[in-house]
């Protein structure tokens, strides 16, 4: 399928989702998550009017961006190594694994301008997941106070693969009641008004559940090189 026809079955979907759930689909950001495509399919994908698209390996990601560069806004989802911050962290815009103090440091260090970052947060509790725990957030928030180049705008999470979508749903409900909390501290480093929740399995319950930006991959670009 060209990314074209599935842009506009996910679109359809996520009216769908917002109608069920009182929303406004323009409060949703679809992230197009090409880990899995080469070039030319990514290239195929901003043309079909994706503008934001993520990648989750370092490798990957320099790749695409060198190819598109300011063609699309970047966004990095997976585990960031410490040591490979100073790589990547100027040409991301969005970064939405920050889930320890040392890597909020070392952005803090290598960054020219503040970078908006997603705490990532393990609600599952799975122990294959990364992420802080639910109750660490607020917390880790205080701990980087004084780092001014790093600006938390939202929470993340990536739901466990299960069947049970009550669960599933659960899962999203406690992300999003987390991220009403940050946002009552009105803390000045962390407005946190973002939730990226939600991929190609679950994104119509992210939505149901509050998310503003959702990241996809399989069902938009597919999943094969
Ligand atoms: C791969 C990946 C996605 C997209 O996964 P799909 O199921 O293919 O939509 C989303 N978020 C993260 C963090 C990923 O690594």
């Amino acid at each position: 399928m060209d990314v074209a026809a599935n842009l506009e079955d996910i679109n359809q979907k996520i009216r769908q989702a917002c109608e069920r759930s009182n929303r406004n689909p323009d409060e949703i950001t679809i992230i197009g998550v090409t880990k899995y495509v080469t070039i030319e399919r990514t290239e195929e994908t901003v043309q079909a009017g994706v503008k934001n698209l993520a990648e989750n390996r370092m490798e990957g990601f320099l790749e695409k961006y060198n190819h598109l560069n300011n063609e699309a806004i970047w966004h990095f989802i997976g585990t960031l190594q410490s040591r490979k911050v100073k790589e990547v962290i100027n040409q991301v815009d969005y970064l939405h694994s920050l889930d320890r103090k040392s890597l909020a440091k070392e952005i803090n260090k290598r960054a020219s301008k503040p970078v908006d970052c997603f705490v990532q947060v393990n609600v599952s509790g799975e122990d294959t997941k990364h992420g802080m725990a639910p109750d660490e957030v607020v917390p880790f928030l205080h701990a980087i106070e004084s780092y001014d180049k790093v600006r938390v705008v939202g929470l993340m999470t990536m739901a466990p693969h299960i069947e049970d979508e009550e669960q599933i749903r659960r899962y999203f409900r406690q992300l999003s009641a987390l991220r009403d909390e940050v946002q009552g501290l009105e803390l000045h480093h962390a407005p946190c008004n973002y939730l990226s929740m939600g991929m190609s399995n679950d994104y119509e319950l992210a939505v149901e559940e509050g998310a503003t930006h959702i990241r996809i991959g399989s069902s938009l670009v597919g999943s094969q090189i």
